[in-house]
């Protein structure tokens, strides 16, 4: 088995016991033989400021601590990457990590972690994907700024959005040579959901022609579709496989044994790729 999205304790988001030797044991133990172990990487924030919600600008000092304790360490039994989950920004394919930086690493798990800025529909609300988090819109004035959100996303046009969102992944993947995973994928929807757009009016076969061209992209340049569990629109993933897609099952791990993830869970998204007969993927580097 591989996990390609494993969280690394330097993250505040992260237990203090996801050390490299503690998640190399916990592999071994479950049967992992390659994982790849990630730093949170952005660049900015979407407020424009060092902190936004749980989410934080990466500080310097704590990436240099990263590669530096990455490099200084020597796995014993199974194989093991370094990496950054980072955030696509816009539908230019901009991504939160400079090139020079991803230089350093072997990968970038791709994340759509809050909306994107499309060209159909300029970013202009700051919702944390769960609304649980964001209590300034549980008020008069909260609901009202996400209703006049949600018209604008009707304006917009449910289908411009989601070809922007296509649009977004593939100008990344063409731009970024280290992209080589889509993260916590699902059906490629949830983010869209999460902001209040109605995909669904789209119809299913509909949405699914609008992904075929991302699909063929990522079979072509070997970009794997990450799954951390089940997802809503199954037929999505049947059409990915069906046109040469890969997938990979992940714990999204912050934790060992307990809490956020943990690693030891893994094998349930492993059985959800079983139970859809997908084609594994492995990276190569
Ligand atoms: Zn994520
Ligand atoms: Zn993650």
């Amino acid at each position: 088995m591989l996990d390609y999205h494993i969280h690394y304790y330097i993250d505040s988001c992260a237990n203090d016991e996801m050390t490299f030797t503690n998640i190399e044991n916990k592999c071994v133990e479950l049967g992992i033989t390659e994982a790849a172990v990630l730093k949170h990487y952005s660049s900015a924030m979407p407020n424009g400021k060092d902190d936004w919600i749980c989410w934080h600008r990466t500080k310097p000092e704590q990436w240099k601590q990263y590669l530096a304790e990455y490099a200084a360490y020597k796995p014993r039994s199974i194989l093991m990457s370094s990496g950054v989950e980072t955030e696509l920004c816009n539908e230019r394919g901009d991504i939160n990590i400079p090139v020079e930086e991803q230089q350093k690493i072997d990968l970038v798990q791709l994340s759509v972690h809050y909306m994107i800025d499309l060209d159909c529909l300029p970013l202009s609300l700051l919702i944390y994907p769960n609304l649980n988090f964001c209590p300034e819109f549980n008020n008069d004035e909260g609901r009202r700024l996400l209703e006049e959100w949600r018209q604008k996303t009707v304006d917009a046009g449910e289908e411009n959005i989601i070809k922007g969102l296509v649009n977004a992944y593939m100008n990344a993947i063409k731009r970024y040579p280290k992209v080589k995973s889509l993260a916590h994928m699902g059906d490629g929807l949830v983010p869209l959901r999460t902001y209040l757009v109605a995909v669904d009016k789209v119809g299913n076969e509909r949405i699914i022609e609008i992904f075929e061209p991302l699909m063929s992209l990522m079979a072509e340049k070997g970009v794997v579709w990450e799954l951390a569990g089940s997802c809503g629109n199954t037929a999505m993933l049947k059409r990915a496989n069906e046109l040469g897609v890969s997938f990979t099952a992940t714990a999204d791990a912050h934790f060992l044994d307990s809490g956020w993830g943990p690693l030891s869970k893994h094998k349930n998204a492993e059985v959800f790729l079983d139970s859809m007969s997908l084609r594994r993927g492995k990276i190569s580097f």
